[in-house]
């Protein structure tokens, strides 16, 4: 069995959900990587914990963990099952995930994005949470951890943003891209374009323009357990780059053995 790639996805507002543009068109064709997973693993930006969790309903709900936004947004479900199998079998190997049994379900980072990837909600869906007080270190290393869920035909999917920052968001149409917002997602570019994981774990707020982009840490850590995911013999293709409101980095990532 060849294994699955890895996802990345810059998942921005709520509103891609229920829209269609460039970045929403890119999703559409990212299924062509990965046609039939077993199961999705999703690590969203939305779901902060002590402790590492992992979603084991048999029937994930649909979360809307936002509010001010249009009625359409609120009516949209993304009925796709879990899989109680695959969350024993990463709690089993993975010890120090606790299998989440009614707190959660699937929140905006997972169905906004995987309702344009996989529309018929027809794949199990598990969400793995992040244990935020832990540093960018224990993030990158589970990502390992989860590495051999590859080969057991589970795609795992990184849901944040490389540059995500409300405070100076911009709901213009067409707002421009603000300068240092692109000078970082430039630089996450080259890192991993490089392979230069460690920087990404250490060196991340260190820059005036990182410091801006990632003002808290939760939509930034979902790329570290994608790179985790990753080795060495992956291919790595940019699926979407750009930014949308100003300041919310839309770059999307597809990391595979054989990528079409
Ligand atoms: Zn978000």
């Amino acid at each position: 069995m060849t294994r699955t790639p890895v996802f990345f996805i810059g998942h921005g507002s709520p509103m891609n959900a229920i829209q269609e543009n460039d970045f929403t068109h890119a999703l559409n064709r990212m299924r062509d990587y990965c046609p039939h997973p077993k199961a999705i693993l999703c690590i969203s930006a939305h779901w902060m914990t002590e402790g590492s969790w992992v979603t084991q309903m048999e029937h994930p709900k649909t979360i809307h963990d936002f509010y001010g936004f249009p009625k359409a947004l609120f009516d949209v479900t993304y009925p796709a099952p879990g899989s109680r199998e695959i969350a024993d079998l990463i709690c089993k190997t993975i010890p120090s995930i606790h299998p989440d049994k009614e707190a959660w379900g699937l929140d905006h980072g997972s169905w906004s994005v995987l309702r344009h990837v996989y529309p018929a909600a027809d794949i199990p869906v598990l969400q793995l949470s992040l244990y935020l007080s832990q540093g960018a270190e224990y993030h990158y290393q589970l990502g390992q951890a989860l590495r051999p869920l590859r080969e057991q035909g589970v795609l795992i999917v990184g849901s944040g943003n490389v540059v995500h920052n409300l405070r100076t968001i911009d709901f213009r149409d067409n707002a421009p891209a603000l300068e240092w917002a692109v000078e970082y997602d430039r630089w996450i570019a080259e890192q991993i374009s490089t392979r230069n994981y460690q920087k990404l774990i250490t060196d991340f707020t260190k820059t005036q323009s990182g410091k801006l982009s990632v003002p808290t840490p939760e939509h930034y850590l979902p790329l570290l357990y994608a790179l985790g995911a990753s080795d060495e013999k992956d291919k790595l293709h940019y699926q979407f780059e750009g930014i949308q409101n100003g300041s919310i980095s839309m770059r999307t990532i597809v990391l595979g053995d054989h990528l079409p």
